[in-house]
């Protein structure tokens, strides 16, 4: 029989780099850089909620990490460490050599070191905590947007929940489409490097989680303003273009989950820089009750479908 502290060390055990103490006592000490305040996230992805069951290890892994990656980007924090805190039905070694390798790999892309967790039986669960390092003025956080600001968007929404409509007979998509939504779905990549160079840019920001509107909206209520987006601005993917059923399209682009870009909003002397990250500026701030409209070029309101996920709906 495989004990917990077999699997720690086989798998998820590594020397310690940059953390003052690493895994193997009751807690890890870590030493922030000088002026920096620490940005501490967590996600849990669950068997049957988040994926499915029999889901690739590797991906998972990946997956697990990158929503909390994706969460230090939206603060504009460079990450550093991480707890993994996982829920096993069983020791399986070649899903636990799998896992490692998935979430390792985009560890190591990222900087970003393993300093401790929990690890039990049970039904499959993994959380994982991750920690970053800001300057404490720089952080992004999504109560500081302002009327005037333009809002923009990383890169184009909708493939992830496009292709979880695929996978649920929903629609039925093929070649670089259904391989470009898999992938969205499946190993999301956190805008870690854009949340960085967006400090002292961009006002506020969120990441896509939930979907574009149900997330900007979160930034609308935090920050007292509304939102006003351009239909025809929103940038799309190609999947999204060619998938044959424009309202599946336009509701993956607009209240589609799990895409992990991110949306902010900055002030307008900042346009060129920020143009020249590669985003995409798709609508302004304005004043009023929080909201978040779309209109057309014509300047007629693009009724939305339902907000995004709501794990309690
Ligand atoms: P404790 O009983 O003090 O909570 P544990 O026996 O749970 O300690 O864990 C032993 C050490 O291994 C701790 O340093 C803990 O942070 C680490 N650890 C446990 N599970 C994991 C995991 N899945 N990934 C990384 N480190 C882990
Ligand atoms: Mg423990």
């Amino acid at each position: 029989m495989t004990s917990e502290f077999q699997i720690i060390r086989r798998h998820f055990a590594r020397p310690a780099r940059t953390a003052a103490l690493g895994i193997g006592d009751d807690a890890a000490l870590v030493r922030p850089r000088a002026g920096r305040v620490l940005a501490v996230t967590t996600d849990m992805l669950l068997e049957g909620r988040h994926f499915f069951r029999g889901a690739d290890a590797e991906s998972l892994g990946h997956k697990a990490l990158a929503v909390n990656l994706s969460d230090l980007a939206a603060m504009g924090a460079d990450p550093r460490w991480a707890l993994l805190s996982i829920a096993l039905p069983k020791a399986d070694e070649r899903w636990l050599a799998a896992f490692s390798r998935g979430f390792f790999r985009l560890a190591r892309r990222f900087g970003t070191e393993l300093i401790g967790g929990d690890t039990t039986r049970g039904s499959l669960a993994i959380s994982i905590t991750a920690i970053g390092e800001v300057p404490e003025k720089l952080a992004l956080r999504r109560d500081a947007a302002r009327a005037g600001d333009d809002v923009w968007l990383s890169s184009a929404t909708g493939e992830a929940a496009l292709g979880l409509a695929h996978l649920k007979g929903r629609v039925k998509l093929s070649g670089k489409s259904r391989s470009d939504c898999l992938a969205r779905l499946h190993a999301p990549e956190p805008r870690v490097k854009l949340g960085r160079a967006l400090r002292g840019l961009a006002r506020s920001a969120i990441d896509v989680s939930d979907g574009l509107l149900a997330d900007l909206g979160h930034i609308a209520e935090a920050s007292g303003v509304a939102a006003e987006l351009r239909w025809e601005d929103l940038p799309r993917a190609k999947a999204i273009a060619e998938c044959g059923n424009a309202a599946l399209a336009k509701a993956c682009l607009l209240s589609g989950g799990d895409d992990y870009e991110l949306v902010f909003t900055a002030p307008r002397p900042k346009r060129s820089r920020i143009e020249a990250l590669g985003a995409s500026r798709i609508g302004a701030i304005v004043k009023g009750r929080p909201a978040v409209r779309v209109r057309d070029a014509r300047g007629r309101a693009v009724p939305a479908p339902r907000a995004g996920f709501d794990h309690f709906a």
